[in-house]
């Protein structure tokens, strides 16, 4: 058996990446040592940032499969162990610079997360559904993207995307769970089996101001944040606390809807944020005659998108119109997003249009207006 180097061990576990931080683990300070005996067996101590960390499985397998790749290793034996306070406490400042304080990183300036928040005037029209797709499809062309679901009394973020798992909490850090690439934060994660959230203003205001500041999302390119529908309290934190998120609305083609959607999206007129654009959904359905049916009528994202143009002064436009689709439908109930499957689904290929859009739209504050309104 010849002699296997340590530094083959290291760049074999530089290749394992914890799940929740999406960082390899060697960084991160949880391969406590590593070494390898004459009979080739190798013995890796990891310290996990929780006893209760729900990853340690797949850290155990993925840092077996990774050590079991160097030339020589024959066996691999995986202790687990749990950071001291002083680890866990360095590992926060890696993470987050030293003595950091508790802000929200996407409202500092010089932050270059684009902040998309997705209302919509009723619920129903596909708000959740949409923004679930968009994330996913800008998450497989490689960038990176979280949501958070705000849609507190309607969360549904968690099931659309296949998450039953709990976020791991290190001290006053919250590590999100990832689906498909994508940090999900939801208030659904934190209540228990199917309970209603009877929480009023105030309390809305100190979660979403929790999710912002305690998740760990590290740099992002896109955050989505699922806004419950109407113009509520939610909509008014999302303005206070991220003042250069922007809106989409998404409404159905039918007139009396784009009526409740023009409330939601005019509400950044008074906020002073931007609308980003709208997006059409349920807009037809396609027959297998080959024939278009509009259930819905037609026409109500291009009303509306007119309609906020005038009313908030910048040119906000119609993203897209996404048909009625059952495989959209199959994947939100299947906890797999439809823009993830084969792509041939013409919902799916409307949302990764419409997603195509979004990354290619300039970072950065021009358009922005002020929050102050000659009277
Ligand atoms: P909201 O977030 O606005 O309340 P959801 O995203 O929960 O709406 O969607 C409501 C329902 O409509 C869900 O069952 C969803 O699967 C379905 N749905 C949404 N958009 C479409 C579509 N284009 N085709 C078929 N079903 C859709």
């Amino acid at each position: 058996m010849g002699q296997i180097s340590s530094q083959a061990l290291d760049a074999a576990l530089a290749t394992v990446i914890d799940p929740e931080l999406r960082r390899p683990i060697t960084e991160l300070g949880m391969v406590e040592s590593v070494s390898a005996a004459e009979d080739g067996t190798v013995r890796l101590a990891v310290l996990l940032t929780i006893a209760g960390c729900p990853l340690r499985d797949t850290i155990t397998r993925d840092a077996t499969e990774a050590l079991s790749g160097v030339a020589g290793v024959s066996a691999v034996d995986v202790e687990l162990k749990v950071m001291t306070p002083a680890q866990r406490q360095a590992l926060r400042d890696k993470l987050r610079g030293p003595g950091a304080q508790r802000v929200i990183p996407f409202a500092q300036p010089g932050s270059l997360t684009k902040v998309y928040a997705v209302a919509s005037g009723k619920g129903g029209v596909g708000k959740s559904t949409v923004t679930v797709n968009l994330a996913c499809a800008l998450a497989a062309q490689g960038l990176r993207v979280g949501i958070v679901d705000a849609d507190v009394h309607g969360f549904s973020v968690p099931g659309l995307m296949g998450i039953t798992q709990k976020p791991t909490q290190v001290d006053d850090m919250i590590l999100p769970p990832v689906a498909f690439g994508v940090k999900v934060v939801s208030v659904g994660m934190f209540v228990v089996g199917n309970q209603p959230v009877a929480w009023r203003g105030p309390m809305l205001h100190r979660a979403l101001e929790q999710f912002l500041t305690d998740v760990y999302f590290g740099d992002l390119d896109a955050l989505f944040l699922d806004l419950p529908p109407g113009t509520g309290d939610i909509a008014i934190s999302v303005a206070q606390l991220l003042p250069t998120a922007e809106i989409i609305v998404v409404t159905t083609p039918q007139a009396a809807a784009a009526d409740v959607a023009e409330r939601a999206g005019t509400i950044a007129t008074q906020t002073g944020q931007k609308v980003a654009g709208v997006i059409e959904n349920m807009s037809f359905l396609d027959m297998p005659d080959g024939g278009r049916m509009e259930l819905f009528g037609s026409g109500g994202g291009a009303v509306l998108a007119e309609r906020l143009s005038s009313a908030v002064g910048t040119d906000v436009p119609l993203l897209g119109q996404i048909p009625l689709d059952i495989r959209l439908r199959e994947g939100g109930d299947a906890g797999k997003p439809v823009v993830l499957g084969a792509g041939e689904s013409a919902a799916g290929a409307a949302l990764i249009d419409i997603a195509a859009k979004l990354a290619t739209r300039p970072r950065g504050l021009s358009g922005m207006k002020l929050g102050i309104e000659p009277r």
